[in-house]
């Protein structure tokens, strides 16, 4: 058998891994290049694994890094079957629709500037997203299903995000059946609404993320009583808080946090706005998958039938709906989308709210460099909102710790748990920039027997 690894090798995008044997062509994830704009195209338009000839490819989790490339190779030819669980493939139908109408606004983008010379065409378009989801095939959790003959795939929960698996991979060649271990991206323990990461039984071939390989995350700051003390202030100076966040996972847990305040009765009689279609659709699946959500949600479901509804409440749909709120007088809240604040309707809440000290806006978890996101994290004087500067008048509250990703400690009790019965074989790590990779690459000589290696793009090994 052979691996080779063609994304998130020695960097944290791109993830695609290929397993190859006679008579076998799997590929682990198919993700976006992201970054750098012209050199990931180019990465993103060149697909190493001949697509025409793979047998199918198994999805770890409908992050775009991920899955965002299946489209693209559909285009290139791909016919095979996606596998993935019910949950996975539930969210990556409408991130990869919404990821595609942003491949053709780009290339419409950058073609006005060519003035009709040397047009490009999109990575992918709606059309192919549209057809690459009707080769998904979604199979339930902790169970082993056959792909093809010799060959069975069992999805463990990872903790990561709704769906996220960590993939036990068996294949026989000849006689022998050779077990290989797929992290995707490990969870953390205790987050709220995700169950921890489920360990496995060793196998023969660990492949791991490593993102954090080397870091230890903060502790996770009590977002429900931040939440409360935020929202309270602001309610008694007659302001409004906004909150961007992310569609997918932050801004469920912000919802969750509400509504269990909600029901203990301290949360303040204001109403409380999700403006985000896209954020709207991701709750959708939150709550289609509840059973997949941790203890404490089974617990307060005894109770309570919807998590993420409560009677102060509102999911806006019309950008009518949404602009109305701009001149709304009074306290209330406003989740919305993109959480970095780099595009989508936060934009016109924070124009309406950043100049008033009354109000406040709530910054959740790392902002990258560069972003309005950050800017406003670091509380900067005045920011550029689209074509305009406002001045930054409203309280900026920061809340941290909140990484979906395992840290040092993550990865050692996920490990420990795994080898009770025995040490990984050998292990490769992908997913992580040099000092998470090397990080995480010193521990686990303590849970392998062979080798561990950091593979480069494009590096092929027998196992
Ligand atoms: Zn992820």
């Amino acid at each position: 058998m052979k691996i080779t690894f063609l994304g998130a090798a020695g960097e944290v995008t791109g993830s695609q891994h290929l397993i190859e044997t006679d008579n076998l062509r799997l590929l682990l994830d198919c993700g976006l290049f992201q970054g750098h704009r012209r050199e990931s195209r180019v990465k993103n338009m060149e697909f190493h694994c001949h697509p025409k000839d793979l047998d199918g490819v198994i999805l770890s989790h409908a992050h775009i890094d991920h899955c965002g490339n299946l489209p693209g190779l559909y285009r290139a030819g791909f016919k095979g079957t996606i596998f993935c669980t019910d949950a996975t493939a539930d969210i990556a139908s409408f991130m990869l629709l919404d990821a595609a109408h942003i491949q053709e606004e780009d290339a419409k983008y950058l073609n006005r500037k060519k003035r009709g010379k040397d047009l490009i065409e999109p990575l992918y378009t709606t059309e192919d997203a549209e057809d690459v989801l009707r080769q998904f095939q979604p199979l339930q959790f902790n169970e082993w299903h056959e792909l093809a003959t010799d060959v069975r795939v069992r999805f463990l929960p990872a903790g990561h995000i709704l769906g996220s698996a960590i993939t036990e991979l068996e294949i026989r060649e000849g006689s022998l059946w050779k077990r290989i271990v797929f992290t995707g991206d490990l969870g953390r323990y205790k987050m709220p609404l995700l169950v921890d990461p489920y360990p496995v039984e060793n196998g023969d071939v660990l492949i791991i993320e490593s993102t954090y390989g080397n870091r230890v995350h903060p502790p996770v700051a009590d977002m429900k009583d931040d939440l409360l003390r935020i929202i309270s202030d602001t309610a008694l100076r007659g302001g409004r808080v906004i909150i961007p966040a992310f569609s997918l996972g932050r801004t469920q847990q912000v919802i969750y946090h509400l509504n269990e305040l909600f029901n203990e009765n301290k949360l303040p009689r204001i109403p409380v706005y999700v403006d985000s279609p896209l954020s709207t659709r991701c709750t959708e699946v939150h709550r289609r998958y509840q059973e997949h959500l941790d203890e404490d949600v089974n617990k307060t479901l005894r109770h309570d039938v919807d998590i993420f509804s409560f009677e102060t409440l509102h999911y806006t749909e019309s950008p009518q709906q949404s602009m109305e709120l701009n001149d709304k007088s009074g306290p209330f809240v406003v989740i919305s989308a993109s959480g970095m604040c780099e595009s989508g309707r936060v934009l016109h809440h924070l124009k309406h709210a950043i100049s008033n000290e009354r109000n406040t806006i709530i910054m959740i978890g790392y902002q990258a460099p560069g972003t309005l996101g950050a800017r406003i994290a670091e509380k900067q004087p005045f920011v550029r909102i689209h074509d305009a500067e406002y001045a930054v008048k409203a309280h900026v509250e920061l809340l941290g710790g909140l990484s979906a990703h395992a840290d040092v400690n993550d990865f050692k009790t996920w490990l420990e748990q795994s080898t009770e019965h025995g040490d990984f074989g050998r292990a490769f790590i992908v997913h992580g920039e040099k000092d998470g990779a090397t990080g995480l690459a010193s521990m686990l000589k303590e849970f392998v027997d062979g080798e561990v290696t950091i593979p480069q793009r494009f590096e092929s090994f027998k196992v």
